[in-house]
């Protein structure tokens, strides 16, 4: 039989193969519903959402006999439910040049987010022009560079240190004269100063507005699934800094399970317009709940 990730059912039947025979079933009692909210925990669910999942799938089941898997269809149907609501593509506009704004501490995968998606934009059909808005970073701006060489998209940059509101306006200009249909925007995820981010993204936001005062139509927030936990805070903190419309979670192809989205979706509800798989162009997939809620149960 083909070697399979244990699945997280294995630690409360024991053993991660199913078995051969008739499954064994247990009466659905405290000490399993314990174990399954400790590995919900363990998944990075969070106490708070692993309590509620726990509780809906104790709701008028306790004591009644139940295979794992039985169990990990209820588990994953729980978690369908949760992440269908947020489970939604980028939308795209008429309006053009649509403009995104891409936030995210440095790291996240931003840099590779807005290659992958303006490779898949472009592949659409659609003109795309990146902003590399990271001004004081050197390094990110080469690197948006080579992704958008990758990608076949023109990255306008300026020099070193300069007022990335100047070129988030000069981009504008640009993306609206190409009568381009996306203006994706890379921002500073400087989090060590946060009143200097703060204002740096407003003033972004503030001279893109003077060109059209509904953009930016999106504001990404990239985030990174090793962190775990912390991903909770970083939409708490972003949240303040930029309005925050929809997330891409990166590096889920990794170790981390991913149960962060979980409870992010729990917790802030906020549409999960990709996922990153990979540091590959290809490598960015839509979210998919089904899909994710039985990878996640294994
Ligand atoms: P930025 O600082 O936020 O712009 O982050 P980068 O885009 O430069 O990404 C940081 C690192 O994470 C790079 O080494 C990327 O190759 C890597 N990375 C980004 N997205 C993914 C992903 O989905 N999977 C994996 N395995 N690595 C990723």
């Amino acid at each position: 039989p083909a070697a399979q990730k244990p699945g997280l059912m294995g630690r409360i039947f024991g053993g991660g193969a199913p078995a051969a025979t008739a499954e064994p079933r247990r009466a659905l009692d405290d000490e399993m519903l314990e174990a399954l909210e400790d590995m919900l925990i363990q998944a990075d669910m969070g106490v708070e959402t692993a309590l509620r999942v726990t509780a809906n799938i104790a709701e008028g089941r306790m004591g009644r006999r139940v295979s794992s898997i039985e169990l990990k269809e209820l588990l994953a149907g729980e978690v369908t439910r949760i992440m269908a609501p947020v489970a939604r593509p980028l939308p795209i506009y008429p309006k053009k040049p649509q403009v995104v704004l891409v936030v995210g501490v440095n790291g996240s995968g931003k840099t590779t987010t807005i290659g992958k998606l303006a490779s898949q934009f472009r592949a659409a059909g659609k003109k795309v022009v990146i902003a590399a808005g990271d001004t004081f970073r050197a390094a990110a701006v080469e690197q948006l560079q080579v992704w958008g060489q990758r990608a076949g998209v023109p990255v306008m940059t300026a020099p070193e240190g300069s007022d990335p509101a100047s070129l988030a306006f000069d981009a504008m200009t640009r993306a609206e004269a190409e009568g381009a249909d996306l203006l994706m925007i890379d921002t500073a995820g400087r989090l060590q100063n946060r009143a200097d981010l703060m204002e740096e993204l407003a003033k972004i936001v503030r001279v893109i507005r003077k060109k059209d005062p509904t953009a930016p139509h999106n504001t990404l927030l990239v985030l990174d699934a090793t962190t775990g936990q912390n991903a909770l805070s970083q939409v708490e903190t972003f949240q303040k800094l930029a309005d925050v419309s929809g997330l891409v979670m990166t590096k889920l192809d990794g170790t981390a399970r991913g149960g962060v989205l979980v409870a992010l979706a729990d917790r802030f509800g906020l549409p999960i317009h990709a996922i990153g798989v990979g540091e590959q162009i290809d490598d960015l997939d839509a979210f998919d709940a089904n899909e994710f809620a039985r990878a996640l149960v294994g």
